[in-house]
Parts: C-alpha cells; structure tokens; sequence
C-alpha cells in the first residue's frame, strides 16, 4: 500500500510543565484544546526531557543525542549533525521552523541545519543577543543577583543611593533598603498602557500567522513544520483576552508589572516570594491557554487545507517551570525536580483514531525522533541515541529504560564557553524512583520515591531499599562510562570553532 508522505508538525512551548495541562489532570482550562486532541492521540503520562533548560533540552528534541554527549563544551547541534530537519529535507520535505526569538535555539548554535525557512524573530546581531541573555541569566539564576530590579538598576548607580545602602548594610538593614528602594523603583518606573507593550517575546498568533503563510507556499509537497512558542516563558505577560478568559478579570498592567518585578527579586527568598505565587501562576496559565488557542487556529488551518488527514502533530515542552516547589523560580540547570523535568507529549497520528492507552513508563526526548520516523516511515540515521517506541506506544506495552537527564550545574548563560565547564547533574528517572546527582567530588546523591513522596521533599527516605538505589547508581555508572567512549571528536571540533567564529564576530563589531 502506498500512501501520500506523511507531513510532521512539531510544536514546542518553553517553559511548559505537564501538570498545568487540563489533559494532564490540571483543574485550571488552561487548554482546551489539546485536551480535545488528546481523544485521538497518544498522550504519554510520564514524558521526560533529557535535559534542561531550553539549549540542553533540544539536542534530545531535534537529533535523539544527550546534550553533554558531544562534550560539556558543545551546546546546541553540531555543524554537520543529523536531525529531524536535516533527514527530512533530504528526501525532499519542505522543511520551515518559527521560533519565538529564544536566543538558543537560533543559528549562533546550528538550529537552523536542515531548515529551508528559519525564521527565529532575532536580530542576528550576536552582542544583542548576549545582553538579552544576561537578562535572562539573571531571570533563571539564583547566582545572579547583580540585577536585582532588571531594567529598574541605573538608578542604583546613584552616589547617594550607594551610600544608603552602605549605611543601611552596616545596620544589618540591608533588606528594609532593599524593600523601600524596590518601591521606590516601581513607583517611579513609567508602566506601559498594555501588557502586549511589557511583553518580551512575539505571541503565539505572530508565529502561527507566519507559519501559515509558509505553509500556503510549500504547494503539495509534505511538510515539516517546527513552531516553538514562548507565551508562557517568564516574563509573564500573556495576552489579555487569554487572562481574561482564564479569569475572568482583567489584566491591570501595572500589576503585573510589579507581579514579574517582585517575582524577579533575587533578594527575597521563597518566604518572602509566596505571596505573589498564585498571581504569578495565574499569567504563566493564561500564557499556555493563548498558546493552546493558537494551535488550534493552525490546527484548523490544516483541516481547511486539507492537510491534516496526513499530519502528524507533536506537543511537547522544552521543560517546565518552578514557582517555589523547591524553593526556586524560573528553570535554572541547578535542581531535576517534576517541575522542571516532566513535560506533556501528545502524539497525534492520522488513522491511529480513538484515545489510546499509554505505558506509564518514563519516556525520555531521545527516543522521539526515531518514535516519529518510524510512524512516517522514514529510516532513522544510525547517530540518533534514542530508539523507537512506536510499537510499544500501538500496544501499550512498557519498557523498562529509564530516562536520563544531564546539564552542567549552573550554567545559566552558555553563550560565554567557561560557563558550560560546571559540574554535571545527572537524573536517572524510572516509572517510580528518581536519583539524582552531582558528578563532583563531595557531593552524595539524592533518591526520590514519587509514589510515596510525589512533591520529592524526602530524598534518600528510610523506605527507599539499598537494592533500589544500586541499581540506579549503576544505571548512572553505565551511563558515564558509555557516555565518555563515543565523542564524535569531528563535530566537537566544528562547534567549537563556530563558538570562536562568533566570539570574534563580537570583538570586531564592539572595537
Ligand atoms: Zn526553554
């Protein structure tokens, strides 16, 4: 039997944990959507990243390959390296991606590879690039406390602020000046009529507006479409029509202003910090139901093209997002927790009809590349690491591979080389124990029980059996010593010399 190719639509939403999904039991209609799609899909309850955030998860994403497997020192993909994009465009696809101006996954770090349109609401100017993402450093880290009032700083500089502060330090009253100097900030700081004016990324309509255009272009050939939306990435300033669907009320911006200011302090702690949580929870959810109400204009897109009958449709996150659970905010590489490393995955294949039943078994990114290639009937290019699990999604059988999660510890801007070098932290996940460890010297590893101790407040519980954590111990052994042998030292060395093409692209352009 033959039948037309199967086109592939892969939409990844930043910062999107499974659990604030309606379909993954979430109380809140944060999206309906997906919720009616996941009828006819496979959703998989357990699904993990191999990495986090954004430039250590999409390795796994786009190429089945572990973000530290090329070396700590190589982030992103490797010039030359094979990923969906790139296979697919070789047997003749029209390939398009649109991406929500998330610096690392652009070009400076090889994203575009395979890709006819590339379209990623960048500048392409690399030392804009940079002090975007010293922002954001300061958005996702808890070691970057020099910004503490973001855009608001300037001021600090003042000499009569700076004595204040000195004076006030030497009182032991450095919090009470951080507490009047951060009012006096907001007070004084001008605040935009609109939140869509506050807002840092292009909105979901943007890009599926973009990706619509594209797709009226690409004529009868199949398609690979890759949408990454950033509605709910910090800061949070969703669409007002999507709050006030959530809501019920309307978004003052001035709240939410000060909302994202208070939530960006990095001089409270998680005491201090509570009491905005469920507000601030409130504009990320808001953010993923206008994300959700995009997908479904594209969706309908593809119905009235007639497209969709050959579509198959990706949704997953590039990992979540913590407010507060342990004791962070924002998705820093420094903690594995749920939070952070579970995300949605809902697979939709045209004649695979009906809700299906899917194995509780953790299943990692690596193994969805080659999982989809085997459901468009494409062969599947011997570097990918993951396997395929379509025949145990088809039949709802479980497998047994615990899913594996690295980054280098801290490592918060990995536009500048020496931080990528940190230590790494490893998570081996299983269907019901997690560990987690530092690879350091000094440094004793965590076991989670997440039947008994779903919130993981309890590492290294009583109840939890030396066998178990033998055995994870192990996993994590193999893991290394596999992980250390098979470097392609040829891909290592072009993305290293892409990082010293672009470090002297920004010393020319800033002598
Ligand atoms: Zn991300």
């Amino acid at each position: 039997m033959s039948h037309r190719k199967r086109s592939l639509v892969l939409v990844t939403v930043d910062c999107l944990r499974a659990d604030h999904c309606g379909l993954y039991g979430y109380a809140r209609p944060t999206t309906p959507f997906l919720d009616s799609l996941a009828a006819e899909s496979f959703v998989v309850p357990q699904a993990i990243v191999a990495g986090a955030p954004t430039y250590y998860s999409f390795p796994s994403i786009l190429a089945s390959r572990m973000p530290l497997a090329l070396g700590r020192d190589v982030v992103g993909l490797a010039p030359g390296e094979s990923t969906l994009a790139t296979v697919l465009r070789e047997i003749g696809y029209a390939t398009g991606a649109f991406s929500a101006a998330n610096p690392y996954i652009s070009p400076r770090f090889g994203y575009e590879q395979g890709f006819e349109v590339f379209r990623d609401f960048l500048d392409h100017d690399f030392i804009g690039i940079e002090a975007q993402s010293t922002q954001d450093t300061f958005n996702a880290g808890p070691e970057s406390g020099d910004s503490v009032h973001g855009d608001l700083k300037p001021k600090l500089n003042s000499k009569l602020n700076q004595s204040l502060k000195n004076f006030a330090g030497a009182l032991g009253l450095s919090s009470l000046y951080n507490e009047l100097y951060f009012q006096y900030c907001i007070k004084t700081a001008p605040v935009a009529d609109s939140v869509d004016a506050l807002r840092r990324y292009p909105a979901a309509d943007v890009l599926v507006d973009q990706a619509q255009s594209w797709l009226a272009s690409v004529g009868e050939r199949p398609f690979f479409l890759w949408l990454h939306l950033m509605d709910p990435h910090s800061p949070y300033y969703p669409p007002a029509a999507a709050f006030r669907e959530l809501t019920g009320r309307d978004i003052e911006p001035a709240r939410a202003h000060y909302l994202n200011q208070s939530w960006n302090r990095s001089d409270l702690t998680a005491s201090g910090l509570r009491g905005k949580r469920d507000e601030v929870v409130e504009l990320y959810d808001a953010g993923i139901l206008f994300a959700d109400r995009q997908i479904a204009r594209l969706v309908n897109n593809l119905k009235q093209t007639n497209r969709w009958d050959d579509c198959v449709l990706v949704l997953t996150g590039d990992h979540g997002e913590e407010f507060l659970e342990h004791g962070g905010r924002y998705h820093a590489p420094v903690q594995l927790g749920e939070e952070i490393v579970r995300v949605p995955l809902l697979i939709r294949v045209p004649e695979a009809r009906g809700k299906k039943a899917v194995p509780t078994s953790p299943m990692s990114h690596l193994h969805l590349a080659p999982t989809l290639f085997e459901i468009m009937g494409v062969q599947t290019p011997p570097a990918f690491q993951g396997r395929s699990l379509w025949s145990n999604l088809q039949q709802n059988i479980a497998w047994s591979d615990p899913a594996i999660i690295e980054c280098a510890y801290g490592c918060t801007n990995p536009f500048r080389v020496e931080n990528r070098s940190a230590s790494r932290l490893l998570g081996i996940r299983d269907a019901r124990f997690k560990l987690v460890m530092q690879i350091e010297p000094g440094t004793t590893e965590r076991v989670y029980d997440l039947e008994a101790d779903p919130t993981e407040m309890h590492p290294n519980a009583d109840e939890i059996r030396s066998d178990t954590r033998k055995r994870l111990l192990q996993t994590a052994r193999e893991y290394m010593q596999k992980m250390v042998l098979p470097r392609d030292h040829g891909m290592r060395v072009r993305a290293r010399l892409r990082d010293l093409r672009s470090e002297l692209a920004g010393v020319r352009s800033s002598a």
